[in-house]
């Protein structure tokens, strides 16, 4: 099927909030677009994430304590954080480049390449929302995280320079403060650190699906079928071969979340992304009032008040995608959640399991694979997918444009791996 091969066309492989946004964005630069995802838009782990948009999230994932623990998580089933022994032979090359990043010059690198997407996020989530009438979804409350022990407040209280100095707004605030901003919250909060400049998103496959419903209305096509090869057709063209047709197009956007290095494998893209699952818990009706995202610091997992009730997310599970989802480590959020909110009623909760599509340094990819001009890929957004969805729009739409990107580039490029 030929889509359209004008210089002007389009193929974004992925309907999950980073293929909708890259769509978005470049329809409203006037390309034409085509999405093609093997599932219904906005079915994958862009469903169900906490629908935080976190300011503090600049680091690279490995620690030296996390590193430490790692023989404990092949045999805990029940710890924040678990490795399934299946998924051990990706593990080992994931965590050795995970490991890579304690050198102090690396460490130093992703945290300014963090910053300079996390800290442009939400203008960029602001505008591109505009464009679909759909702003509504996204508000800026600030977001909390708060601590029920001294130790690992003090633990994070250490890092605030290092906030501030990539001009990230943090406030120390003690129990008294803290519970007079959430009152739901337990007596025994020690202290919490509040991002004023947080926010949150009240229905994350709710604002997705607003933007595929605007980009069907303005004449994108979205056709549902499964993409098993990419390849060019010699004459400055690709084609996109699906299970149902071939589509061709001179720009190819692979956005196809865990599953886009399979499809880019042919263009010596290695393995490097890792399927890191997480949980939510929906409680319907939570009987408890929050105003603000909260992450609870011990152990780490976030609390979003939307619309449809509060939701419960967080956990790593690194295992096999095709393994069925361990619910268990949904429900558990319940006892957990109630040491930070004891009236909180978990009656009715619904559990959901996503696929975190998660690169060793924590940072997304976002390029276009070296010597093949019209092919781009953008993926392993990991813990912040939603909050970068739009500022990835953008780098891709500048990609593609050929101008300059509102972010140095540089590091997100998946040949950092090589
Ligand atoms: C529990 C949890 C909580 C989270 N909380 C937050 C949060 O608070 N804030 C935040 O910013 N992020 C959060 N995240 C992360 C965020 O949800 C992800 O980073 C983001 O959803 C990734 O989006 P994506 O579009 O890349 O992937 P996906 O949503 O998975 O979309 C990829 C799409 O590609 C399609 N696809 C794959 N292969 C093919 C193929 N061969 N052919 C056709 N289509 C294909 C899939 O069907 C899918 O629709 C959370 C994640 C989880 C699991």
């Amino acid at each position: 099927m030929d889509i359209n091969s004008d210089e002007k066309s389009v193929v974004v492989i992925g309907a999950g909030i980073v293929g909708l946004s890259v769509a978005l964005k470049l329809h409203s630069e006037g390309y034409k677009i085509t999405i093609i995802d093997r599932n219904e838009p906005m079915e994958g782990c862009s469903a169900g994430n906490a629908g935080f948009l976190s300011e503090s999230n600049i680091f690279p994932p490995a620690t030296k304590d996390i590193l430490l623990k790692l023989p404990g998580m092949l045999i805990s089933k029940q710890g924040p954080l678990i490795i399934s022994p299946t998924y051990l032979n990706r593990m080992l090359p994931w965590t050795l480049k995970a490991a890579a990043t304690l050198n102090k010059n690396k460490f130093d690198k992703i945290v300014d390449a963090f910053s300079s997407l996390i800290t442009r996020s939400q203008t960029a989530l602001h505008q591109l929302s505009e464009i679909s009438g759909s702003r509504h979804f996204i508000t800026s409350e600030g977001g909390l995280v708060c601590f029920i022990t001294e130790e690992a407040f003090q633990a994070r209280i250490a890092k605030i320079p290092l906030w501030r100095e990539k001009g990230i707004s943090v406030r120390v605030m003690d129990a008294q403060e803290t519970r007079e901003m959430e009152p739901d919250l337990t007596e025994n909060v020690v202290g919490s650190l509040f991002f004023g400049n947080s926010g949150r998103c009240s229905n994350p496959q709710g604002l997705g699906l607003s933007y595929f419903s605007y980009l069907i209305e303005n004449g994108v096509k979205f056709i549902r079928d499964k993409i098993n090869n990419i390849q060019s057709d010699n004459n400055n063209n690709w084609i996109v071969d699906g299970e149902l047709a071939n589509y061709t197009a001179s720009n190819v956007i692979c956005c196809a979340g865990y599953h886009s290095e399979t499809l880019l494998s042919k263009f010596k893209i290695k393995r490097n992304v890792v399927s890191e699952r997480g949980y939510h818990l929906m409680l319907p009706d939570s009987g408890v009032n929050l105003n603000r995202p909260i992450v609870f610091g011990e152990p780490y997992f976030a609390a979003t008040p939307m619309e449809h009730g509060l939701r419960l997310a967080g956990t790593a599970e690194f295992a096999s995608p095709d393994l069925p989802a361990n619910y268990g480590r949904a429900t558990m959020l319940k006892d957990l959640a109630k040491k930070y909110l004891p009236h909180l009623n978990t009656d009715n909760a619904v559990p959901w399991m996503g696929i975190r599509p998660t690169l060793p340094d924590g940072l997304p990819a976002i390029g276009e694979i070296s010597g093949h001009r019209g092919l781009f890929y953008a993926y392993g957004h990991g813990h912040n997918g939603l909050m970068t969805s739009a500022i990835t729009a953008e780098c891709v739409a500048s990609l593609i444009g050929r101008r300059e990107s509102p972010v140095d580039l540089q590091p997100f490029s998946i040949t950092r791996f090589s």
